[in-house]
């Protein structure tokens, strides 16, 4: 399930990039992770506070099983480094922790190409896992 956090994101603003001595492009404080190969997984505007990382997203219209509802979305957000989810709206982030499924979930979202409640099912998955 995607948990209600209080919003902990920011967009990446010019005056955060710099560039390295190896002449490399970086933002200033975040850095560019993305070790995977996805195909609809692309660098968004918004960075980690957490972990300062670039988070990748999908637009894809999708049912998410949130702590307060199932809501509609349409756009996914992906932290590679803190290995999460995010559902990010103008005042709340909704957050799932995908641990050591996050390579998998992933990849199934990336080959999404049209609605599938993928996270309900995912939450049967765990819920199963902890009876
Ligand atoms: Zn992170």
């Amino acid at each position: 399930m995607f948990k209600k956090m209080h919003k902990n994101f920011k967009l990446i603003s010019p005056e955060n990039v710099y560039y390295s001595y190896k002449g490399e492009i970086f933002y200033k404080g975040i850095k560019n992770i993305w070790n995977y190969e996805t195909i609809s997984f692309k660098k968004s505007d918004y960075y980690c506070t957490d972990c300062n990382t670039i988070l990748y997203n999908k637009k894809i219209s999708i049912e998410v099983n949130t702590e307060d509802r199932i809501k509609k979305v349409n756009n996914i957000y992906a932290c590679s480094n803190c290995k999460k989810f995010h559902i990010i709206e103008k005042d709340v982030v909704y957050t799932y922790n995908a641990e050591n499924e996050f390579e998998k979930k992933l990849y199934e979202l990336d080959e999404l190409k049209e609605d599938i409640e993928i996270f309900k099912y995912i939450d049967k998955e765990k819920d199963l896992e902890n009876k």
